[in-house]
């Protein structure tokens, strides 16, 4: 494969199977063949415009890719940055610090979805002058609402503006554009992203040594999968707020009455606002993955491990009861920790030394899903005969327990037929074409740990009624 046909080749691999996550890296090249787009589906993906394919580039773009054949994989990257100065987990990858706390000062746990130290590490970095400008996401109209659709990459100066991108946005965003700013207008910038979208940034930066220059600071998200805009509008209309009509949301609005994990969600429309229990709407259990990008469930990088820290939720029971919200942090960069660890002192953060074991259990379901059960869906793509990712894990032909087999073809099911039945839905104006069409696929997956578990159940009892008999 010559550098001349690599746009050509990230076509026909990623593109053409359904594996781009839209991050934006292959379009941020000059003449670059490739734009992104957001497709019927509400995913950004990427196209290859046909006037340019033909494009004379030095550019190999397969390995700007974080799907992209033969670019070097996450640990590959990260130890090129943090081999010497971290220790190593298989689930975490490079760690430093491990802590679960929340931030102090301010308003950034109020602002923010969790603990507040994903807008506090970029504020932080601004104004103890490491950087210039911070890459971050937040509504295109932050300074009407900081809720309004829709959500994107920003390039943010004063702490003013990088304060307007508190919240997770479960929502498309790609990095196109910001990422061309950057190329155009000199400074030292720190970066806010998803793992695949830190990957692709460290990708970039191998080829483009103005990129490499001016991003200094990598700030990662545990992440367990990115959604379509069509989740956003999923929710909403189960508000009584039609896809035309919605305006603004918010996935992680705080109830002080409830654990961290029962958030609720605001939408609004001209007439109003709603806010409902998060668990009480359809689509919104995270395991099931409605709306969620097929590229998702080929990646097994859960802690951004190419990042210089990464910032969850500590969904452990010690922290979860805590309704505002408890960060879990792992910290890789020198300069990062040394910010972290000096904030703690002057009693501007609250932290634990947690341990790499307890962040390992702080996203447990999400570390299965994607680090050990991504074989098994290797395997099954493999058998159709598809094309797959290279990725860390090797395909394989079985899951344990078995149960956990079907569970992944039903999920599978649910991510495929969400989208196209939300599509269909909004086609007809009609809710109940998605819902209609989901719900039976999720009842049947519902069971499935539950039937395994009674079976358990009956068969520990006639163990337990065998013994007594003797
Ligand atoms: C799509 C997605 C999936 C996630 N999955 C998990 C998970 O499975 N487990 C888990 O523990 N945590 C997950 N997170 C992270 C979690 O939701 C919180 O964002 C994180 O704990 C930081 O919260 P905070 O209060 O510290 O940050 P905040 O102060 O709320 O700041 C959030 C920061 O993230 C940036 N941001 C928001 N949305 C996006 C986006 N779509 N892409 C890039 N940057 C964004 C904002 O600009 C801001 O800088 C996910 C986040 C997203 C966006
Ligand atoms: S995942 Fe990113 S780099 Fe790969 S094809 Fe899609 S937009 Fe381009
Ligand atoms: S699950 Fe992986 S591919 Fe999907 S958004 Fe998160 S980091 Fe990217």
């Amino acid at each position: 494969m010559t550098i001349i046909q690599s746009h050509q080749a990230l076509n026909d691999t990623v593109i053409a199977n359904g594996y781009c996550v839209g991050c934006g890296a292959c379009a941020v090249p000059e003449q670059s063949p490739f734009r992104i787009v957001m497709d019927d589906y509400g995913k950004y993906q990427s196209r290859l415009s046909s006037s340019n394919v033909f494009a004379k580039t030095e550019i190999d773009y397969e390995k700007l890719c974080p799907f992209g054949t033969s670019t070097p994989n996450e640990d590959e990257i990260a130890k090129q940055h943090y081999g010497e100065t971290c220790e190593y987990n298989t689930q975490v990858g490079y760690y430093k610090g491990v802590y679960a706390g929340h931030v102090t000062e301010g308003d950034f746990r109020k602002q923010g979805s969790s603990g507040g130290m994903g807008t506090w590490v970029l504020n932080e970095l601004l104004e103890k002058g490491l950087v210039d400008y911070v890459l971050h996401v937040k509504s295109e109209t932050a300074d009407q609402d900081l809720n309004n659709l829709p959500f994107r990459y920003h390039v943010s100066k004063t702490l003013d503006e990088t304060q307007q991108g508190g919240k997770s946005r479960y929502y498309p965003i790609e990095l196109s554009e910001v990422l061309k700013t950057v190329r155009n207008q000199p400074g030292r910038y720190a970066v806010v992203g998803l793992p695949c979208f830190i990957k692709s940034i460290r990708l970039l930066q191998a080829q483009d040594s103005v990129l490499a220059g001016r991003i200094q600071y990598c700030v990662g998200l545990v992440c367990g999968h990115l959604k379509s805009s069509h989740y956003a509008e999923s929710l909403a209309w189960q508000m009584s707020i039609a896809p035309q009509e919605l305006q603004g949301i918010d996935f992680r609005i705080k109830d002080p009455s409830e654990p961290a994990n029962r958030y609720s969600t605001y939408a609004k429309d001209t007439f109003g606002e709603k806010i409902v229990p998060t668990k009480q709407l359809f689509g919104a259990d995270w395991g099931a993955g409605a709306f969620k990008y097929k590229a998702c469930d080929f990646c097994d990088d859960v802690f951004a491990e190419t990042a210089d820290v990464v910032l969850g939720d500590a969904w452990l029971p010690e922290y979860v009861q805590d309704s505002y919200g408890t960060n879990v942090v792992v910290t890789r960069k020198g300069a990062i920790q040394q910010l972290i660890v000096n904030a703690r002192r002057e009693g501007r953060l609250e932290l634990d030394e947690l341990g790499v074991e307890k962040a390992v259990q702080s996203q447990d379901a999400g570390l299965r899903h994607r680090k050990v059960a991504i074989g098994y869906r290797l395997h099954c793509e493999k058998a159709d005969n598809s094309w797959v990712p290279t990725k860390r894990t090797s395909p394989s032909k079985s899951l344990n327990p078995r149960y956990e087999m079907k569970r992944q073809q039903l999920r599978t099911e649910l991510r495929d037929l969400s989208h196209r039945s939300f599509l269909n839905a909004k086609h007809t104006n009609d809710l109940s074409a998605y819902i209609g069409a989901v719900q039976p696929v999720y009842s049947h997956y519902s069971r499935q740990g539950h039937s395994f578990l009674r079976r358990l159940l009956s068969f520990t009892k006639r163990k337990i009624k065998a013994v007594v008999r003797l």
